[in-house]
């Protein structure tokens, strides 16, 4: 692999979040999700004790579920081991939920922690659960930069719903 060296960059890369007004300053949605008066009105799919389950509002798939600790934190160490013993159970569930109501060819279950690693929210802590297809990043998203998602977040909802 060849190295392209580009030090200038690093000037604006420093400055890509800090032009942005401060993220704290503004409603955070997965803190204010579990306040939705009716589950399906933000596609809650479970309200557990120490975190809750609902529809990635942006899905990358049908199904593509999301686990979040209702704890306003960015780091997995700032959660207590209840938490974390409580996200891992809600995260095998979301598993064998998603393998049941999509049949997928795989799973993929994973945080990404800060912007740099592709967090679209890194102030709020969430792991991604992802029904896989081979081939699904198919002709559209490579070319058109397009997801085709067949299904509609009530659909999704409906069906994950009544397996959970
Ligand atoms: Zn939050």
């Amino acid at each position: 692999m060849d190295t392209l060296w580009a030090p200038w960059r690093s000037s604006y890369v420093n400055a890509i979040g800090k032009s942005e007004e401060n993220p704290e300053d503004k409603e955070c949605v997965f803190c204010s999700a579990p306040n939705a008066a009716r589950d399906i009105d933000r596609y809650i799919i479970h309200r557990g004790k120490m975190a809750f389950v609902i529809l990635n509002l942006y899905p990358y798939s049908n199904g593509h579920l999301l686990v979040i600790p209702y704890q306003h934190v960015s780091d997995l160490s700032q959660l207590d081991s209840e938490t974390h013993h409580e996200i891992m159970d809600l995260l095998v569930k979301g598993q064998a939920v998603l393998q049941q109501v999509y049949n997928p060819q795989g799973i993929n279950i994973g945080a990404n922690l800060g912007a740099a690693a592709g967090a679209g929210i890194d102030q709020h802590l969430h792991f991604h659960i992802l029904p896989r297809w081979i081939a699904d990043v198919n002709f559209m998203t490579a070319i058109g930069k397009t997801r085709v998602i067949p299904e509609s977040l009530e659909e999704s909802w409906e069906k994950i719903r009544a397996a959970w």
